[in-house]
């Protein structure tokens, strides 16, 4: 019995996907730790028109580390728990608090996704629906135009960058969501995908009501 449950132990066990260490969870003790270091007390601080957005964290340190690590280094399941971190964040803390939504992720451009194989927003909205219960429309918009990256473009370089750079998904062309939108990113910096994306959607007549991310880098507006 006892070496049957080391054995199970072990093999419930994997690597902390920024340290290596030995886990059980989706990060060590040591991350976990760091990470909830960047957590925000006050994750509504910049949940003000016209573009509100609620974040679970400030950018930088081992958050920064672990969505880096979700999008280039092939680790989709951070995602997934950054995701459902934001969700519990999001029932304890929410500015909209039992109201009905529906969750767009920004997509990412068909080429991009390709290459990645996975859009992280997607999964973190998949976390995020699952620990809230909301409900998720993968596909509320498309990302048909190849943009330039924003790195290293300045705040007026990058909104031109992104005109037009969405359209409505083909689900919400046939049938609007009968709840307004809520947009989930990994990163909110400028502002300008949210913009975008929020433009997009009202021009077809759908409300949204901001956005949520798991980091943000602006910490005061
Ligand atoms: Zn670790």
């Amino acid at each position: 019995m006892t070496i049957f449950k080391s054995l199970l132990n072990l093999l419930l066990q994997s690597n902390c996907p920024l340290c290596q260490r030995n886990t059980s969870s989706n990060f060590c003790q040591y991350c976990t730790k760091q990470l909830q270091s960047r957590h925000l007390k006050d994750s509504s601080h910049l949940w003000q028109q016209p573009s509100p957005v609620f974040s679970w964290g400030i950018y930088g340190g081992t958050l920064k580390r672990a969505i880096a690590a979700m999008k280039y280094e092939n680790q989709p399941q951070i995602a997934h728990a950054l995701g459902q971190w934001l969700g519990e964040t999001w029932l304890l803390k929410s500015p909209q608090k039992d109201k009905q939504l529906v969750v767009v992720p920004i997509p990412l451009h068909k080429s991009k996704q390709k290459q990645r194989g996975y859009n992280q927003a997607a999964l973190i909205a998949e976390g995020f629906c699952q620990t809230t219960g909301l409900k998720l429309q993968r596909h509320g918009l498309e990302r048909p135009k190849e943009t330039q990256a924003q790195f290293g473009l300045s705040a007026s370089e990058r909104e031109k960058n992104l005109v037009d750079a969405f359209v409505v998904g083909q689900e919400f062309r046939r049938r609007p969501p009968n709840a307004p939108v809520l947009l989930m990113d990994d990163i909110y910096t400028t502002g300008a995908t949210a913009k975008s994306a929020v433009y997009t959607l009202r021009q077809c007549g759908i409300a949204v009501i901001g956005l949520a991310a798991v980091a943000t880098t602006v910490k005061d507006r």
